[in-house]
């Protein structure tokens, strides 16, 4: 990763740092919100639209829980690229990311050409 400063890398890493604790308090505000809707309210009586609308908030809330699990699994993967010093390497093809690219999405695996590639393969 030659194309990499040692002040780019200290940058990138502070910005995963700041990214994984910006997402690990999203996760725990989630998860406390839907903790506070699945409380029985024995003050009043739920009909069963209440109950559906509980449930369809619960299951949004989850969601969004799993999309930031999705996000912190990123994250953690760009960190261990980093600590095995192979962080900057696109993961399919062996050749650098672009630095403009690391810096606006620090958590790229994969150079711009292979992730356009893999996201083709996904949504497939
Ligand atoms: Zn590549």
């Amino acid at each position: 990763m030659k194309h990499l400063t040692s002040a780019d890398l200290n940058a990138l890493a502070a910005q995963l740092q700041a990214m994984k604790h910006s997402v690990l308090d999203e996760i725990r505000d989630t998860a406390a919100d839907v903790e506070i809707d699945l409380q029985p309210q024995d003050h009043e009586v739920q009909s069963h639209a209440d109950e559906a609308e509980a449930e369809r908030l619960g299951d949004v809330r989850f969601a969004e829980i799993e999309i930031d699990r999705a996000r912190l699994r990123d994250i953690e993967q760009a960190e261990q690229r980093m600590s095995d010093g192979r962080y900057g390497i696109c993961a399919d093809c062996g050749e650098a990311i672009a630095r403009e690219r690391l810096l606006a999405q620090p958590i790229a695996i994969r150079c711009a050409a292979c992730q356009a590639t893999a996201e083709l393969r996904l949504h497939r």
